[in-house]
């Protein structure tokens, strides 16, 4: 009997322990994957993707929302392909869709989404 009792905790000592083996390959796994897709959008968006490698090696899931909004700020994604862009491009570099369109009553060049010109108020239909 002594021995049962000798061998019950030390059978939970070993399953925390896996456990905690297995929490850290999980957090680990986490962290990784963190820093390939923070390096991997980086690169995708073209915004220095080893900066933000260590940045995400740093700060980890923090390094996320702090990418999504730089890359707000900084980067426009193209309707058709999916690339980014910078925010003065006039073009998409994936595929050459114009982001802006020219008004034909003043010739200032107006964004695709305007319904207006910016500079003279036609119509842009
Ligand atoms: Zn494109
Ligand atoms: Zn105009």
């Amino acid at each position: 009997m002594a021995d049962t009792w000798g061998w019950e905790p030390t059978a939970f000592g070993i399953a925390t322990e896996a456990i905690g083996i297995v929490d850290g390959v999980v957090a680990l796994l986490i962290y990784a994957c963190t820093v390939l897709w923070v390096y991997q959008s980086a690169s995708e968006a073209r915004m220095i993707p080893v900066l933000w490698a260590v940045i995400a090696i740093f700060c980890n899931v923090l390094a996320i929302p702090a990418l999504l909004v730089v890359r707000s700020l900084i980067r426009r994604k193209c309707p058709e392909c999916g690339a980014y862009a910078g925010r003065k491009d006039r073009c998409c570099p994936g595929c050459g869709h114009s982001f802006v369109k020219r008004c034909a009553s003043c010739g200032k060049d107006a964004d695709e989404h305007d319904r207006f010109c910016p500079g003279c108020g036609a119509s842009l239909g």
